[in-house]
């Protein structure tokens, strides 16, 4: 633990933060041990994974004073706009299931948002013990094709074939409720003494009502990160041309359109739907690219003071 003794009454120590409430945080220390911490005076500007440091107040509470330079971020979003979701992870697994079935704009904005973020995805497609699977694991050929992984685990009855994926890394775990991702959280978390997202040491832990993001160690290398209540990524801060980018396909293609500043709707000489005519993107992908764009363009048009 590096602690430094600023003035004599208060101690900042580094740490990491291990749950996001949203006004309040838990940050962990070298030691493990865990402090209820505020951001005062500033925007909400840390988020799970973050590296920060942190006064302690007293009664074991702290503030944090300062948070640390990212290797990455992700942002979910909201009605109103995006907000953190997670910071410094080393990738991302999007859990898929045939039943209720997946959401094929949920998986493609997924992988947006994990692209953008320069994010490794592994597609896990849970509940291979139904009938479902098989036909649910076809629908995903096409993201083979275009060099996404896909594995197929059952968190009811086995989650052995995730475990490869995750060791000695920090995975953010996402899906839309239904998917199974509780199930597979319980699973990975095998003790309780691992659940370091509790908010053990808050003076007011009956206002938490909503978590937005938590860190579970699997063990001394391998953590991962749940979102409850997340329901989709946030997008809003990319660029047009970071989410043509995004479109891991549609590479080999960009710059190669007759006009310099091509967004691939409807352009002329457009190189990127001119390979979707010789089946070299699908049709769904360069759709679910071009209704984003156009929801993009609305979303910026009636915020235009979001817009940097
Ligand atoms: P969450 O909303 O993603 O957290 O999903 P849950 O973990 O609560 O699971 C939703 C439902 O799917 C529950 O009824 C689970 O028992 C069920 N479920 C989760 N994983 C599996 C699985 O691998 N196989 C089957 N058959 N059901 C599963
Ligand atoms: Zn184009």
């Amino acid at each position: 633990m590096t602690t430094r003794r600023e003035r004599s009454e208060s101690v900042v120590v580094e740490g990491r933060v291990v749950a996001d409430f949203g006004r309040e945080f838990l940050v962990e220390f070298a030691d493990r041990r865990q402090v209820a911490c505020t951001r005062k005076g500033k925007r909400q500007d840390a988020t799970c994974g973050d590296f920060v440091e942190v006064r302690l107040t007293g009664s074991g509470q702290g503030s944090i004073e300062r948070v640390g330079t990212r290797r990455n971020l992700l942002f979910r979003s909201d009605q109103w706009r995006d907000k953190m979701l997670a910071a410094n992870v080393d990738q991302v697994v999007i859990l898929l299931a045939p039943k209720p079935p997946f959401s094929e704009a949920f998986l493609n904005l997924s992988l947006v948002a994990c692209e953008a973020a320069r994010l490794p995805v592994v597609i896990a497609l849970n509940k291979s013990d139904l009938p479902e699977h098989p036909a649910a694991r076809k629908q995903l050929d096409p993201y083979v094709e275009i060099g996404y992984e896909i594995i197929t685990m059952s968190a009811k009855q086995d989650v052995g074939p995730l475990m490869p994926h995750l060791e000695n890394k920090l995975t953010l775990l996402v899906g839309q409720s239904g998917m199974g991702k509780s199930k597979t959280v319980n699973a990975l978390v095998l003790s309780d003494v691992a659940r370091v997202g509790e908010l053990t040491a808050s003076r007011d832990s009956g206002t938490h009502t909503t978590t937005f993001s938590r860190f579970y160690r699997l063990d001394k290398d391998t953590a991962i990160i749940d979102t409850p209540g997340f329901q989709s990524f946030g997008l809003f801060h990319l660029t047009e041309d970071q989410i043509g980018e995004a479109m891991r396909e549609f590479r080999p293609y960009l710059g190669a359109c007759k006009f310099n500043d091509c967004s691939h709707l409807n352009e002329p000489g457009c190189a990127v739907i001119d390979a979707a005519k010789k089946g070299k993107i699908t049709a769904p992908r360069l759709s679910f690219y071009q209704v984003l764009i156009e929801q993009h363009r609305d979303l910026h048009e009636q915020h235009p003071e979001w817009s940097r």
